[in-house]
Parts: structure tokens; sequence; C-alpha cells
């Protein structure tokens, strides 16, 4: 079907200046030969920028306008596979804005805001094969969810640092900001499947919305965001679904009050290079622990609370985390295991695993 004629007068400069003004670049000078745009006040920008996707340029993914007066009602839900990096899509944000201390993960010391040497113009690493050679550990660990192609291909509309360096400054402000609402959507977006967490799902999903609402702001707005509020109010409702599936999975002989070693496994408790072999840790609350380099090998881990447990080197060969809750794949990025191990399954088995 050929385009609408009168849509298809929407010049590519037009647009351009609405990306521009998306990303608060300064706007280009308008060319005598740039038509009026016949939607400037009946389309708003967002509108335009999408038709321009769907019909000029087909593979950057436009949304037909039908769906995009949707959306503007009613956001959509975002699917699990969908939140974690595509390096692809991404203006290399976590190998700019983060910063590094040379340690065990990073061979060399960077400043927040520069980027890394290893950076190349494309924005891909000119190391990416060999980073644990040659001492780069950490960057074959981390996981944005996700967020740095959100704030290069939605906050700023597609324009990169490179292009636009006045816009720099604020996308690498921006992205640490993005990221933590990015791993908020991975646990909302987990707890909506925990079905003992049913009674409160509701709640789940206004908080999930608000979530993905949030990351649509602008860099502007989004840096304006109290992100820890945000993060506290769905902690509480993280801490709620937890305790709901602990309990369901919980084994019979332990619902008593923690005595021994079950008081000993607690949240945010030091693990650091324990003996865990084959240990039952079924339903346990290992919210924040430390477990740096301890030997979990053979053990259950199944319906254990994991949301920010510190696995570093620990080593999970033949553990059992199938339907443990708030595991990410940074903390198993993170660990060593082997092809016994069993994982949830929105992870998968990182490549530096032993077979
Ligand atoms: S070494 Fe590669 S992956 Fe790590 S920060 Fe530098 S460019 Fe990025």
């Amino acid at each position: 079907m050929q385009p609408n004629t009168s849509l298809e007068s929407i010049h590519r400069a037009w647009i351009k200046h609405l990306l521009f003004r998306r990303a608060n670049l300064p706007l280009p000078p308008p060319s005598c030969a740039d038509p009026a745009p016949p939607y400037r006040h009946s389309l708003i920008d967002e509108e335009i920028i999408q038709y321009y996707y769907r019909r000029i340029e087909p593979s950057r993914g436009g949304k037909p306008l039908s769906e995009i007066h949707e959306r503007s009602r009613q956001l959509p839900g975002i699917s699990r596979d969908k939140l974690q990096g595509d390096c692809e899509k991404c203006f290399g944000l976590c190998c700019v804005a983060l910063p590094f201390a040379a340690s065990a993960d990073f061979a060399v010391n960077k400043d927040a805001g520069r980027p890394c040497s290893n950076l190349q113009a494309d924005f891909r690493c000119g190391v990416h094969t060999d980073l644990r050679k040659l001492g780069f550990k950490g960057c074959t660990v981390y996981d944005c969810f996700g967020a740095g192609q959100m704030v290069s291909q939605v906050t700023y509309g597609g324009i990169d640092w490179r292009q636009a360096p006045a816009t720099a400054k604020t996308m690498f402000e921006v992205f640490p900001i993005m990221k933590q609402l990015y791993e908020l959507l991975w646990y909302l977006t987990e707890s909506l499947t925990l079905q003992p967490a049913q009674s409160i799902h509701g709640e789940i999903r206004g908080l999930l919305d608000e979530t993905l609402r949030l990351t649509r702001l602008r860099p502007e707005s989004l840096l304006e965001l109290e992100v820890a509020a945000h993060r506290a109010k769905v902690n509480e409702l993280l801490l709620r679904t937890s305790e709901l599936v602990r309990e369901e999975a919980r084994p019979k002989e332990t619902r008593k009050p923690a005595q021994g070693r079950q008081k000993a496994i607690r949240r945010g408790v030091d693990l650091i290079g324990a003996n865990l072999k084959g240990a039952d840790l079924r339903a346990a609350n290992l919210r924040g622990a430390y477990l740096i380099a301890a030997n979990l090998k053979g053990a259950d881990l199944r319906a254990a609370d994991l949301i920010g447990a510190d696995f570093r080197d620990a080593d999970l060969s033949g553990a059992n985390l199938t339907g443990s809750i708030y595991l990410t794949q940074a903390q198993l990025n993170a660990a060593k295991g082997d092809a016994r191990t069993k994982l949830p399954p929105s992870l998968v088995r990182p490549a530096h695993w032993t077979a």
C-alpha cells in the first residue's frame, strides 16, 4: 500500500527537528525547502515521530497510529525478555557513564562520563572477546536490564552523544536513573508471575504501570525524579510478595521460630567464604546476603529470596535455583557454576561457566 500522500509531506527535516527538540538539542535552522508540516497543531510530536518510524524508517519499529492513540490512554505491559541490555541499540552508555576503580573486576581506573579507552567509534567494545583475560571481568557481569537502549533510542530519540555533545552530560546522568527504573521493572514483572502473591497482583500492576510511565519521562524530568522514594515504595511490595511466596514454599519442619542454623540465615547475613555445600536453603531470606566466594555446591535455593545477594565468585555448581525469586542475570554472571546448576527459566547459563 502506498503511503498517504498528505502524510508523506511530513518532511524528513521536520522529523529531525522534532527529534532534536525531544532530545533537548539546539534546533537546526529550518530549510526554505522544508514544507510546513500539515499536522503541526493536530498531532503531538510523539505521534509524528512514530509516523516517521512506521512509514519512512519502518526498520526502526514504529507502531500504527491507532495503537499510538491507544498507548496514550493505556501503557502496554512489558515482557521480561525485553528487560536485558541490547548493546546494538545503545550508545555504549555503561562504558562511558559509569566510573570504574582498578580492581579484580576492572583493569584500570575510569571516571564517570569519560569513555573507556576500549570503546570504539561504533559504540562496540574493542576487546569484547578477551574481557576476562584482560582483567575486565566486571564488564562481562554487568547488565543494564535494557535501560541503555531505552535512553539511547527513546529518551534521546536515537541521537547519540558524539553527534550531539551538548546532550552528553545529561544523557550520562539519566542512564543510572533509568537503570534503577528498569531494575524495578525486572522485579515487578517477576512478582506478577508468582502465584502465591496473587492477592496483591493488582497493587503490583499499579506500580508496574507507574514505573513504566516514569521511564517515558523526558531527560529533565528524569533528573528531578526521586528515585529512592519510588524504590522504597516498590520494595515494600516486593517484601510482601517475598513473604507470601516463601511462606507457601517453606518446608513444614521449618515453620517454627528461627533457631540454630535457620536463625543464622537471614537478610543481609555475612556468609563470605562460607561452606554451604548441599545446604537446604529452600525459602530462605537471603536478601542482600554477602555470599562472596561461598561454597554453594549442590545447595537447594528453591523459593529463596535472592534480591541483591552478592554472589561474586560463589560456587553454584550443581545448585538448584529454580523457583528462587528476584535473581538477576548479573548475579549469575558474577558467580561460578556448571552444566548441572538448575536455573530459573528467564535466566541463561553464563558463557564462562564450566561444562
Ligand atoms: S572494556 Fe569494553 S565493555 Fe568494558 S567498559 Fe570498556 S568498552 Fe565497555
